[in-house]
C-alpha cells in the first residue's frame, strides 16, 4: 500500500486516477482548490472510503502541501492540478501562470523540504510524477512523426507555454535537487466525468439542448482521443515502472478530425437518443471562428511506454460508452 497525494482529484482525469488508486488499496489524499472546474460529485465514489481522504486547498501554499505530506507519510505525489482549459488562457491567462508555473514551483519546494529529512527506504520509493500534455510539442503537419518523447518543446498557446513551463522547473527539480521527478505528456483525454467546456461534452450537450454544435474552423483539425482510464493506466506504469527523470509519452492512437468526431458522436446519439422528429443531430453543427493560434494536429507515439512500461490500450472506441454517460 502507498500514501499519494494527488492534486486536483476532483477534476476529470485526477478523479478517475483517484479511484483507481482507492480500488487498488493505496491511501489518497486529494489535495483540490475546487475551482469553477472541480465537480463535487466526481468523488462519490470513494468519499466514505477510509483510505480517502479530502483536503481543500491550493497547491501553491507550501505550508500546507509540507504539514499534508508530513501528516500521511506520503510516499507519491502526482500532480493533476492546473488551469486546463484552452481557450479560457486565450481569454485570461494569468491564472495559468499562477497554477500551473507558480503552484507546480511551491509544490516542487514542498516536496524537497520533504523529501530531504526522509530515510532512505522512505527515499527509494518517493516519486514525484507530473501530469503533463503532449501540447508542449506544438503542431504537426500532415503526415508528419507523431510526437515522441524527444520532440521540442514548442507550446503555441498560453495553457501549453504555462505546461511547458511547468515540465522545465519539474526536470530541473529532478536535475539539480535529485528530487525523484517523472514527467507524462498525454493527448486528449475523453471519457466519464469530463467538464462540459471540452469538445466531446460540448457536442453531446449542444445536441441534446437542440443548440448549435459548434465545430471551430473548418473542422479538419485532428486530435488523437484516449480514453481516461488508459491514461489512469499509464500513469500508474509510469509511478511503479518508470525510471527517475524520465518522461513517458500515452496516446490513444485514434487520430480524429474534429468535424468526424463531432459527426460520430451525432451518430451514437441517433441511434440510442434519437430527436422527436426524426433528424440527424448532425444538422445542429455549426463551423464557428477558429481558435486562435489553433494547433493543427496532435499525434503520440507510444513507442517507449509500451517497449519500458508494458503500455497498452485497453479497448478502443469508447465514445459510445461516454455518450451514455452523459445521457445519465
Ligand atoms: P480539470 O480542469 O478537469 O481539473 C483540474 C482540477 O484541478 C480541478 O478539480 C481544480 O479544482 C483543480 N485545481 C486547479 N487549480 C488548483 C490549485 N491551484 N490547487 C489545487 N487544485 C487546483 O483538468 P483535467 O482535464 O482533469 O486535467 C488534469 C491534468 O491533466 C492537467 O494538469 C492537464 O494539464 C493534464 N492533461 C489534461 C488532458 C485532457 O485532455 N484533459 C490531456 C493531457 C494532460
Amino acid at each position: 500500500m502507498r500514501n499519494i497525494l494527488v492534486t486536483g482529484g476532483l477534476g476529470f482525469i485526477g478523479s478517475c486516477f483517484v479511484i483507481d488508486q482507492i480500488n487498488k488499496g493505496n491511501k489518497v489524499v486529494n489535495l483540490d482548490k475546487i475551482t469553477y472546474a472541480a465537480n463535487l460529485e466526481n468523488d462519490i465514489l470513494v468519499r466514505n472510503n477510509p483510505n480517502y481522504h479530502f483536503v481543500k486547498g491550493d497547491i501553491a501554499d507550501y505550508a500546507l502541501v509540507l504539514s499534508l505530506l508530513e501528516k500521511f507519510n506520503i510516499d507519491n505525489i502526482v500532480n493533476f492540478a492546473a488551469e486546463s482549459h484552452v481557450d479560457n488562457s486565450i481569454k485570461a491567462a494569468e491564472v495559468f501562470i499562477t497554477t500551473n508555473i507558480n503552484g507546480t514551483f511551491y509544490l516542487l519546494e514542498a516536496a524537497r523540504k520533504y523529501y530531504d529529512i526522509l530515510s532512505e527506504e522512505k527515499k527509494s520509493q518517493f516519486r514525484f510524477l507530473h501530469v503533463s500534455t503532449d501540447e508542449v510539442y506544438g503542431s504537426l503537419k500532415e503526415g508528419e512523426a507523431a510526437f515522441t518523447e524527444n520532440n521540442p518543446y514548442r507550446p503555441n498557446s498560453p495553457y501549453s507555454a504555462s505546461k511547458a513551463a511547468s515540465d522545465h522547473l519539474v526536470r530541473a527539480w529532478g536535475e539539480t535537487y535529485k528530487l525523484p521527478t517523472i514527467i507524462t505528456n498525454c493527448s486528449n483525454n475523453f471519457g466519464p466525468r469530463q467538464h462540459f467546456e471540452k469538445f466531446i461534452p460540448t457536442v453531446i450537450l449542444s445536441a441534446l439542448k437542440g443548440k448549435e454544435i459548434p465545430v471551430y474552423g473548418n473542422g479538419k483539425n485532428i486530435r488523437d482521443w484516449i480514453y481516461v482510464q488508459d491514461h489512469c493506466h499509464g500513469i500508474d506504469l509510469a509511478l511503479h515502472k518508470g525510471q527517475i527523470g524520465q518522461t513517458y509519452c500515452f496516446g490513444g492512437e485514434c487520430e480524429m478530425r474534429n468535424i468526424d468526431l463531432a459527426e460520430k458522436l451525432c451518430e451514437i446519439l441517433d441511434q440510442i437518443k434519437p430527436r422527436s422528429d426524426g433528424i440527424s443531430y448532425k444538422t445542429q453543427i455549426k463551423y464557428v471562428n477558429d481558435r486562435a493560434g489553433h494547433d493543427y494536429r496532435y499525434a503520440i507515439n507510444n513507442g517507449k511506454a509500451k517497449e519500458q512500461l508494458g503500455y497498452n490500450i485497453a479497448k478502443k472506441d469508447r465514445f459510445k460508452e461516454t455518450v451514455e454517460f452523459y445521457l445519465e
